[in-house]
């Protein structure tokens, strides 16, 4: 069931707003006719990512911080928290950074959403449930995290995000939703941070090495970028406030991934092994029931079509 709307044209705060799923929630937000603030102090984000968005008279941005106080004037509907390093390599290079984002960041926008009002809606991650030992994962798992690990500065910031959502959510009775985003894909992403689509997809284009971490048994589920936008989309006018899952079920191994690339971009790359990265989840494929459910959502993009759009856009930044 959807929830009530305040206004007809809405206004929504989007923080992480030049980054790769912040700027994309921006478009679709405008284009369904709300007035958008984005922030984002361009650590990850690019300006290029919402240089279209220029003159727009429905677009603000502000460049700030988001652990630091957040004053706007004005009313606000939806407070969506996106700003946060996603790739593994930025967290690692960024790790005071990360779990700065996930918990004064989260506690800013909370605090923001609580003052103005607003419905609220945390990008959380499948990372919370670590390298998981049940699969696929439903959001009842709890997961299976290294709290000092490499990774552990993402998993544990997402996981307080959630935690002080919930605490709003109870304590100053916001309204709040939370979404755990699988792994996700196209245009937009940054050419070298780092993660397999970028990696592999580059690394095709230029016929150079596709570099498979560890044997390539670990498996993901990729998503495309405009499914996932949709489904957060119909999450945060639902009235459903407990955590969903949104992405792509279709799992693969980094190998069967590495060859369909390989094939897709037309290359002479060949495929060479590298070290895995320490705690790397051996299997991850979200359980999306309660989306279909309750969001009545699907993926709908094949990968094959997501893939050649994807790639499209990295021929142009190669
Ligand atoms: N990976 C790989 N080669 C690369 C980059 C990543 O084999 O050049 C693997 C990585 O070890 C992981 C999977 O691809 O198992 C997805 O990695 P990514 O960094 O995209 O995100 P993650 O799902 O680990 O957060």
């Amino acid at each position: 069931m959807a929830a009530k709307l305040k206004s007809k044209t809405p206004t929504s705060v989007v923080t992480g707003a030049a980054g790769f799923l912040g700027s994309h929630l921006t478009d679709l937000l405008l284009s369904r006719g709300h007035k958008v603030i984005g922030i984002d102090n361009f650590v990850t984000g690019s300006v290029d990512n919402i240089a279209h968005l220029g003159g727009n008279p429905n677009f603000k941005f502000i460049q700030q911080d988001v652990t630091e106080f957040i004053f706007l004037e004005g009313p606000v509907d939806f407070v969506w928290h996106f700003a946060s390093p996603a790739s593994p390599i930025d967290y690692l290079e960024l790790p005071i950074q990360t779990l700065k984002v996930g918990s004064l960041g989260t506690h800013k926008a909370l605090g923001l959403a609580k003052e103005k009002n607003a419905r609220f809606l945390i990008a959380s991650t499948s990372e919370i449930y670590g390298d998981p030992l049940i699969h696929p994962q439903p959001e009842e798992y709890w997961g299976n995290v290294n709290t000092i690990g490499p990774r552990g500065c993402y998993d544990e910031a997402k996981r307080f995000a959630e935690a002080m959502t919930m605490a709003y959510h109870r304590e100053h009775k916001v309204e709040t939703r939370i979404v755990r985003i699988f792994n996700t894909y196209g245009p937009r992403m940054r050419i070298n941070d780092g993660r397999v689509v970028p990696a592999f997809v580059s690394q095709a284009i230029k016929n150079k090495s596709v570099t498979v971490f560890g044997k390539g048994t670990q498996t993901r589920s990729f998503c495309y970028v405009s499914d996932l936008i949709e489904g957060i989309y119909r999450l945060m006018m639902s009235d459903y406030d407990m955590p969903v899952n949104i992405g792509n079920p279709t799992e693969m191994t980094m190998l069967q991934f590495a060859e369909q690339i390989i094939t897709a971009t037309g290359s002479k790359s060949k495929i060479i092994f590298k070290p895995l990265p320490q705690d790397d989840p051996k299997q991850r494929k979200p359980d999306i029931t309660k989306a279909k459910k309750i969001l009545k959502w699907s993926p709908v993009v094949p990968l094959y079509k997501g893939l050649t759009d994807t790639i499209a856009y990295f021929r142009t930044k190669v």
